[in-house]
């Protein structure tokens, strides 16, 4: 394996506070000898456990960052046992562009583990964060949200895994964050995601869905922010009890959770966001807009459950996710 080109501006096993970056070199028009400097926090104090907190791996998702630039600019070392490594945009150029990928090379972070050393800029921070920050971690919370296209409803999320022993960890650490939804998720295409190359090392890993549509609200931010703190209480990281509310459960049976659009045009939603849909129900109709007097194209729920997801945009193309249905675990 060849070395990373990203060299960290701050310590890992030195106790305190150090804010910093992960310096990529990227040489190019505007600069020659230039870098992308993806911002980066690390805590330490004492021996313990490393808890990797990320956001904005897909750059216009906005709950992570925010939560995280408030853990690292307020969580003092004295209150940490072990160690938080904190990075609030993860593809740092997606970040700064608002958009789910990367402005210089379109690569989509979350499809592009385990990455490549001498890969492109996208894979030189997935390679990275495989090759040392994932090694170094024992619990990773990845933050997601909807981005511009779509919308959830707030969820925290593991997976089902392989190892049970492993799974069930991680979904204790997804109960901890104490989403108003804590869901059992099933991916559409796990191949390349971070999620997949935490969990293959063996780690705990938790993700979420709070919210969408390219920005934020005082309700999801406060999820994010009470969610973290949870989990790092949780991992023994932070000192005090896991604040614990209601929250329900939902599970993905299968790929029929997912409803996908096989026209394009106006989307009509005909249900909302945490709505209860029964089998056969339509939840959206998509309308042809270039002329009246067509009939819009019906699309219906193969599950009976609770609309997790939704398209975001007015404006449906084929193939777009229009909606997910998630059932309530009895
Ligand atoms: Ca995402």
């Amino acid at each position: 394996m060849s070395q990373s080109p990203i060299k960290p501006t701050v310590p890992f096993d030195q106790d305190g506070k150090h804010h910093g970056f992960l310096k990529l070199p990227y040489s190019r028009d505007d600069s020659a000898w230039g870098s992308v400097m993806i911002p980066i926090t690390v805590i330490r104090n004492g021996e313990g456990p490393t808890a990797l907190l990320t956001g904005g791996n897909h750059g216009d998702e906005y709950e992570g960052p925010i939560a995280l630039h408030d853990l690292a600019f307020n969580l003092k070392p004295d209150e940490v046992q072990g160690r938080v490594i904190i990075v609030p945009s993860f593809n740092h150029p997606a970040f700064l562009a608002g958009t789910r990928t990367s402005p210089i090379d379109k690569g989509n972070l979350n499809r592009s583990f385990p990455g490549r050393a001498d890969g492109t800029v996208t894979e030189k921070i997935a390679h990275y964060f495989d090759a040392v920050l994932i090694v170094m971690a024992d619990l990773v919370l990845d933050f997601h949200s909807g981005g511009k296209t779509l919308d959830f409803i707030p969820f925290a999320a593991a997976h089902v895994l392989d190892d049970k022993v492993q799974q069930e960890a991680c979904v204790a650490a997804m109960h901890a964050f104490n989403a108003p939804y804590s869901a059992l998720m099933l991916e559409i295409d796990s191949v390349g995601m971070f999620d997949t190359a935490v969990e293959e090392k063996g780690k705990v890993f938790v993700t979420t869905e709070i919210g969408g549509g390219g920005s934020a609200t005082a309700r999801s931010v406060a999820i994010a922010k009470k969610g973290v703190r949870n989990v790092l209480r949780h991992a023994g990281i932070l000192a005090g009890t896991v604040e614990m509310e209601p929250s329900i459960a939902l599970e993905m049976p299968d790929d029929d959770c997912f409803v996908f659009s096989e026209s394009e045009g106006m989307i009509e939603p005909l249900v909302d966001l945490g709505d209860e849909v029964q089998t056969g129900d339509v939840v959206a109709k998509v309308w042809p807009v270039n002329q009246t007097g067509l009939a819009p194209t019906e699309y219906r729920a193969k599950y009976s459950g609770v609309l997790m997801a939704r398209h975001f945009q007015g404006l449906v193309k084929m193939g777009d996710c229009l909606a997910v249905v998630a059932v309530p675990v009895k």
